[in-house]
């Protein structure tokens, strides 16, 4: 998506690890145009599938999926990093993070992510895809299908995208960045 990428290209900073830092329009100060942008071009590529909810996970996936369910008309859940002591009916599973070198547990209630349920998952970022393999878990124990999955920024050398591809799922990237190497952002056309 041509308005993501450019404006990678103007805000976006490289960190050492392989870390594409966009505080200045997704993960701090936010972009509503852009982001209103983003959830018309995921309506677009996902208009052929049969969605009833979309799924998130807290906190930067929170204001693509609510723009898109805003669009859709559809129900926004997103599962949740800590597990809060008043959750009823609770789904888990524990998720490696590479940005953060560690493992945290993502939970959702049953009440919220039901059987038959057809979702749409949102993310800021896909890199390794544990993010995704986690949801995947989730909706597997809720008895849910994930239809489809639309992330802002796929950085495609880290092949969570390739993982998830193979798995048959329907994959979305409004941008994928081909190599962060030398603190150089090279974006695919
Ligand atoms: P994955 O689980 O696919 O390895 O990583 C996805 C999650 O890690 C995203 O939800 C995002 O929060 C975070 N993440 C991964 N890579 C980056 C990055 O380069 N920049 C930022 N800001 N977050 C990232």
């Amino acid at each position: 998506m041509k308005a993501l990428k450019e404006r990678i290209m103007r805000d976006g900073k490289c960190f050492d690890g392989g870390i594409l830092k966009v505080d200045n329009f997704i993960n701090h100060q936010m972009d509503p145009i852009l982001m209103k942008s983003m959830a018309v071009e995921f309506v677009r590529r996902f208009a052929s599938t049969d969605i009833n909810k979309v799924l998130t996970v807290e906190a930067s996936g929170i204001a693509p999926a609510i723009m898109v369910g805003y669009l859709l008309e559809l129900p926004v859940v997103f599962a949740k990093k800590k597990e809060p002591s008043t959750m009823e009916n609770m789904l888990a599973t524990s998720v490696f993070s590479f940005t953060k070198n560690t493992s945290y547990t993502v939970c959702v209630s049953a009440d919220y992510l039901r059987p038959g349920d057809r979702v749409l998952f949102i993310d800021d970022f896909l890199a390794n895809g544990n993010a995704a393999k986690g949801i995947l878990e989730l909706a597997e124990k809720a008895g849910a299908t994930v239809a489809g999955m639309g992330f802002l920024i796929e950085k495609a050398f880290q092949h969570g995208g390739d993982e998830l591809r193979a798995l048959g799922i329907h994959v979305e990237s409004l941008a994928i960045i081909e190599s962060l190497d030398n603190c150089q952002i090279k974006l695919r056309d």
